[in-house]
């Protein structure tokens, strides 16, 4: 029905105040100058404040293609869903992001701030464009206004189920799709509010086919359903904002969860309606976890290691979370940090063919394994400088103690550390309280007021003996082979045998072994049965309170 002018009185009907046009935009955001095969990649959340493990993940992968390519990622706000919105939502989410080490080129940098000569940054600011683009569609004769009530749309599905064909506003159900230039005219007069639809081939046996970078060659239904590009209040649809964006914003790789798989037919056709040139698309696999023997989607609702601010509260390093996804990225990741132990992961080229088609399996206690290794790697000063930040947010108690002598704390995190097989006791900060209480009075006073944790077979008696007979004994100067040979001729003194096998052989002719005898001084000490080195924890807690512990187990 509707010629060129026709349409273009339509168009001027519906968006009387629109007078910018597509080529002011496509001058106003030229295309990049960027070196060949350069990545532009996006994070675009809705501000919901709430951050997804799926979400980190999705922006790392945005973040390193950009970045190994030396293009540009940034960062667009999607907030035309006011009911999603969340006070501070964006800023929450920028600093969660930030935490990990993922910074943005461009984008909404704060509430009411940006940077980057392609936006604005946020979808709500960007209305003028997308009518601009909307009065366009309608002047080529590709979109149209739809005066549907949420009633009659209803009926049409009824009438749909009942005839049990697919529901929808199409071909014949489409009714407002041929309307002549009379009839809408008419439409407004009465003030009847209208959503946009666009105007796709009626073509239900169509197929598409897409390479998707990730999931290979797909093969779907062609879009024969005319989705709504505007709402009646104006906005924008995902769909039609995204095509708008990502064209303006001169992505080159769209990267987003493939719950938007399914619309990526609707997505090309209107790259293809408005002559652009569409982007790559990726679409990730939802992250998965084993819940007994079967797999499914870590979930916001039932886990809490889904939620991105979990691991700062635990304190976890973001290093180690990192490395992690990076490892869940690329299966391939784990070899190269192997061969690669002292470069940092952004050495490592992440490619989105070698992800995962069914979906990351999510393991909270690889993680952790991972976590553990990472620390044990870091100098006593990191591990200090790490959990004093942490422990000012989250244990003020701690904070306290690791302030208070900081030469100290960091003897205590030197012990076992730097050689070829440091320990790993510590995979986030809120572990280093537990590992480390014996060395500070206060809290040793607490634990061992729940009781000692001496060995059962040796008799409080007996356990008595050995202290004090020991303190006397006991000469902190020494070395550490002297240190141990005085334990062992402690030992034969006290009628305990210095080397288990002798023991072993003949235990009805001791008490005991060295081990036991260690062990007793061990917990005198530290109120633990498994340390770090012994002599390395008196040296660090100095010979006053070495004497104290003793003298404590010898006054009960
Ligand atoms: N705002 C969309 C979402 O939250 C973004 C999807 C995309 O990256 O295009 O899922």
């Amino acid at each position: 029905m509707h010629n060129l002018t026709q349409n273009r009185e339509l168009a001027d009907l519906l968006f009387p105040d629109i007078q910018k046009t597509p080529e002011y935009y496509e001058l106003l955001y030229p295309k990049r100058q960027l070196e060949e095969g350069a990545k532009v990649t996006r994070f675009a959340p809705s501000p919901t404040g709430y951050v997804h493990m799926g979400s980190l993940y999705a922006s790392l992968v945005s973040e390193r293609l950009a970045h190994q390519s030396n293009g540009v990622f940034f960062l667009r706000v999607e907030d035309t869903d006011k009911k999603r919105e969340v006070e501070g939502g964006v800023s929450n989410i920028i600093r969660a992001l930030s935490r990990f080490g993922i910074s943005f080129d461009e984008g909404v940098t704060d509430v009411d701030d940006e940077k980057g000569s392609y936006g604005p940054y946020k979808q709500s600011e960007r209305m003028g464009i997308y009518k601009a683009f909307a009065k366009h569609m309608v002047e080529k004769g590709f979109a149209y206004p739809c005066f549907c009530s949420e009633e009659e749309l209803n009926k049409i599905r009824s009438r749909q189920e009942e005839n049990k064909i697919t529901p929808g506003y199409y071909g014949e159900y489409a009714v407002h799709r041929n309307f002549t230039l009379e009839q809408v005219k008419e439409e407004l007069s009465r003030g009847k509010p209208f959503v946009l639809r666009v105007k796709v081939p009626n073509n239900p046996e169509g197929r598409f086919v897409f390479k998707d970078l990730i999931k290979g060659d797909v093969e779907m239904p062609e879009n024969f359903q005319d989705i709504v590009l505007l709402k009646s209040d104006g906005l924008p649809t995902y769909h039609f904002a995204h095509v708008v964006d990502d064209h303006l914003m001169r992505t080159t790789h769209v990267i987003r969860g493939d719950e938007w798989l399914s619309s990526a037919p609707l997505h090309v056709q209107l790259f293809e309606m408005l002559e652009w040139e569409k982007p790559y698309f990726a679409h990730i696999s939802p992250i998965m976890k084993m819940e007994g023997s079967s797999k499914r989607k870590l979930s916001k609702r039932k886990d809490p290691e889904a939620d991105v601010s979990f691991y700062h509260e635990q304190g976890f390093p973001s290093i180690s979370v990192i490395e992690y996804l990076v490892n869940l990225i690329n299966s391939n990741f784990e070899d190269w940090r192997r061969d690669n132990p002292g470069s940092p992961n952004t050495s490592f080229k992440i490619e989105l063919e070698r992800m995962s088609v069914s979906g990351a399996m999510f393991d909270i206690v690889k993680l952790t394994d991972m976590s553990k290794d990472i620390v044990a790697r870091m100098t006593a000063e990191e591990v200090y400088d790490m959990s004093l930040e942490w422990a000012e947010e989250y244990d003020s108690e701690l904070w306290a103690l690791l302030s208070k002598d900081e030469q100290y704390a960091k003897g205590i995190f030197s012990i076992d550390r730097g050689g070829e097989k440091p320990r790993k006791d510590i995979a986030k900060w809120s572990d280093v309280k537990p590992y480390i209480f014996y060395f500070f009075d206060e809290l040793f006073e607490r634990d061992v007021a729940e009781g000692y944790n001496f060995p059962d077979t040796i008799p409080a008696d007996e356990v008595k003996r050995l202290i004090r007979e020991y303190a006397k004994v006991y000469n902190h100067s020494d070395n550490k082979d002297m240190w141990f040979d005085r334990v062992k001729e402690f030992c034969e003194a006290m009628g305990y045998s210095k080397n288990v096998k002798a023991f072993k052989k003949n235990p009805g002719a001791y008490k005991g072994h060295v081990g036991d005898v260690a062990g007793v001084i061990r917990v005198a000490v530290t109120n633990r049965r498994n340390t770090p080195d012994l002599y390395e924890i008196m040296q660090v807690m100095g010979e006053k309170k070495v004497i104290e512990r003793f003298n404590k187990v010898i006054n009960r």
